[in-house]
This record gives structure tokens, sequence and C-alpha cells, in this order.
């Protein structure tokens, strides 16, 4: 695995000021955070800097207010819910750099946490702007990174402060890139991708990458649709994109190329209406779709074909939901294929990892989000990293 330095390689942090990046993005609704996830997941990194001596300052952006000061966008409406997951109480510093950082760190004791205010309030923040960086940094003895999830924009607190100061990934970070690293990096072999969700287009990227290092690539939801269509099935209403027809075949032949196993649902749930329980509902062959019936979910034998192939693999990969399972029945497959790989992770037999906004909530669904060995929040930055790029936030915590 490539190397970056962690948290067990800071000598003596007492006095010392850590400026220290998180996700603190948490959803909002009437000024209240709704979900506290994201503050929950860096709470470990903070106090243990804390706890250590460290003059903590936290960097954080919140919204996207696109380079200006938006009062509805001060992290101090984040101070209350940190507060409440740290259990410590905070000081809110309505600037980045400057004086009124310095002057509030005259008053801080070893082990205080400071709130800084959102970074993205300036424009240097995006752009990267090494002027800014040092600004930032010259309030800091070292820089830690404990925001997976914001590391694959290069921006002043994510990538440039990484180059200012000796830097290292906080306890979330490190977490994530090891559990992407048995997933994908340096996996048990044999390993098995779940690629579903609603459209091939947003995720081309990711099929033409895992096809030459996964050994079972099993698509579902709205995308083996497309798929079937390549195949020359006629898939009715379903949401297809049938002009990615020769992109799926180009996908279909570098898979053969790799001796990866792509699979199809052979069966499948279908309806006339995409409603709750339709009276319309039917399992059918795929071969046997009529022209006014859409493909909702994959089919029960399918589904049970699915777990045989999980049974015989060391490594699970997952990311999209194999039918529209926000709305019952169909999410049928999608919770029995979760509760297989679950059950297989229990059992030692399965290293699980699974990330996307739509996958943590259907698997959150099914119950089982908490027995996968590692589940990613964080939406983009596992999706780039899925497609095998580099996230430049990350690669700045390696070693040279
Ligand atoms: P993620 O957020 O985990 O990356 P996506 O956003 O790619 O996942 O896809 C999730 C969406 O795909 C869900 O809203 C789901 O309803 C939809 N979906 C899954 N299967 C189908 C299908 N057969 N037809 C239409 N939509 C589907
Ligand atoms: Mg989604």
């Amino acid at each position: 695995m490539a190397q970056f330095r962690t948290l067990d390689e800071l000598g003596d942090v007492h006095s010392k000021v850590a400026l220290v990046r998180v996700d603190l993005n948490l959803p909002m609704a009437d000024g209240r955070a709704t979900d506290l996830t994201r503050a929950r997941a860096v709470a470990p990194t903070i106090l243990e800097l804390a706890d250590a001596g460290a003059k903590v300052l936290l960097l954080a952006h919140f919204g996207r207010p696109k380079g200006e000061r938006h009062s509805t966008m001060s992290t101090s409406y984040l101070q209350g819910a940190v507060e409440e997951v740290l259990g410590r109480k905070l000081m809110y510093i309505s600037e980045v750099s400057g004086p009124v950082v310095e002057q509030a760190l005259t008053i801080f004791r070893p082990g205080d946490i400071g709130l800084l205010e959102n970074t993205r309030f300036w424009p240097g923040e995006e752009k990267n702007d090494p002027e800014f960086a040092r600004a930032i940094a010259a309030h800091g003895d070292f820089y830690v990174n404990d925001a997976f999830s914001a590391s694959h924009r290069a921006h002043a607190s994510t990538e440039g402060l990484a180059h200012l100061l000796p830097a290292y990934a906080g306890r979330a970070m490190q977490a994530e890139l090891e559990a992407l690293d048995k997933a994908l990096g340096n996996p048990e072999k044999p390993v098995a991708a779940v690629v579903g969700g609603a459209k091939v287009s947003t995720k081309l990227a990711v099929l033409e990458h895992l096809v030459a290092r996964v050994d079972h690539l099993i698509i579902g939801g709205g995308m083996a649709n497309t798929f079937l269509a390549a195949r020359g099935v006629a898939v009715g209403k379903s949401l297809c994109e049938h002009e990615l027809t020769a992109k799926v075949e180009e996908i279909m032949e570098a898979a053969d190329r790799a001796a990866c196993t792509v699979h199809l649902p052979y069966d499948v749930v279908i309806a006339t209406e995409f409603a709750p329980n339709p009276p319309s509902l039917r399992t059918c062959n795929v071969h046997e779709v009529a022209s006014e019936e859409m493909i909702l979910d994959v089919g029960p034998q399918a589904t049970e074909a699915l777990a045989d192939v999980l049974k015989t693999c060391r490594t699970l990969i997952w990311n999209g939901p194999l039918g529209a399972f926000e709305t019952p029945p169909f999410d049928v497959a999608t919770v029995a294929l979760a509760r297989t790989a679950a059950a297989l992770t229990r059992e030692g037999s399965l290293v699980s990892v699974a990330g996307g906004g739509d996958t943590v909530a259907a698997l959150n669904h099914a119950g089982v989000a908490q027995e996968f060995s590692y589940v990613s929040t964080a939406g983009g930055a596992f999706l780039e990293w899925m497609e095998g790029r580099e996230l430049p936030g990350v690669a700045a915590l390696l070693r040279s």
C-alpha cells in the first residue's frame, strides 16, 4: 500500500497547533443538523489530538458559498452539533487566518479545540491559492487531513496545506484508505464487484476500471437494462440508455480479455407502472418483458445465483442498488444480496466494502450497514476512487 503518515508518527504534540481538515458538511433543517454521522466520524481524531495536549483548529467547508461570506453558511451553525458529539466545548473563530485567529490562539490552552469559519467563504480555498494556504498554515505546527470525502478536490484546505506543513492522515482518513486498499488496491481474490444504480452513463469510468481488476462483475439496477439491450434483449419501457450500446459492448469485450465474468440478471421483476406494489407486478425471464413493461428489480433466481457467486469470493466491492429499492417490493434483490454479503462477512469469509449515497441508504434499509467490513459515506470521492483516479488530497499525504 502506498505509504502515508498517520497520527502514530506524531511525536509530542503538547502545546502544538494542529490544523485539522474535517468534513462537517452536515445535512441541516431549520438551522439544526439532522444527521451527525460526519461529525461522529472525525471525533476520534479530534479527541486524540486534544487529549495529547495539542491546540486543535478545525478547518471545514459548509454548503457552497462560492468564495463569499454567507451568514447562513457559517460554521457557527455547526458548533452545537459538534460539541454534542465531542462532549467538549468549542471556540468558534470567525476567520481562517490573520489577527482574529492569532488573537484566539493567545488564550488557547493545550487540549482546546477551535472551529474556524467556512473555508469556502474565501475564493482562495477552491482555487487552491498558495497565498491563502500560506496564511492558514502560518498558524499551525502540523496538518491533519481527516476528510477523505473532500479529498477528490485540490483545494487549499484539502491539498495545499499538506505541502506547507508536516502532513498526516487522521483516523477516519486512515480507516477509509485501509478499507479501500483491502477492497481494490490489494484485495484477496476472488473479487466480486456489484455495480448497480440508475444509469450506465454515470458509472462508465467505474465499469472500465473494474473489469480489469475483479473476477466477477455483477451488474444490476437500471444499468443492467442497458447491458441487456446491448445483447438484443427487448427491455420495454425500462430505464435504458440505448445510445450506450456500443460502449457496453466494449466493456463486455474488455471483461472477456481480462477473464472477468459479467453477471446480468436472467429473471427480473417488472410492472407497467412505477408505484408501490402495483397490480401489474410480475416476475419473468428477461426475454419475456412486454413493450409496456419496465424492469425494476433483479429476479429471485438471479439473486440466488449471485449469492452463490459471493460465496466463492473473498472480497466484495459494492456501489449501486440492484433495483428501485425505495419502492416496495423492488428492494427485495438488494436486501437479499446485502444480507448474504453481511452473513459471509460475519463468518469471516468475505471482506465487504460499499459506498455511494443510495447504496448506503439501501444497506441501512436492509439493516446490514454495520455488518459490512466498511461502508464509505464519501460519495463523489468514493466513486472517483472506484474509477481508479488519484485523489489530490490523498496523494498529497503520501510520502515522497
Ligand atoms: P449510488 O448513489 O449508490 O451511487 P445511484 O445514484 O447510481 O447509486 O443509483 C441509485 C438509484 O438507482 C436509486 O434511486 C434506484 O431507485 C435507482 N434504480 C435502481 N434500479 C433501477 C431500475 N431498474 N429502474 C430505475 N431506477 C433504478
Ligand atoms: Mg445516487
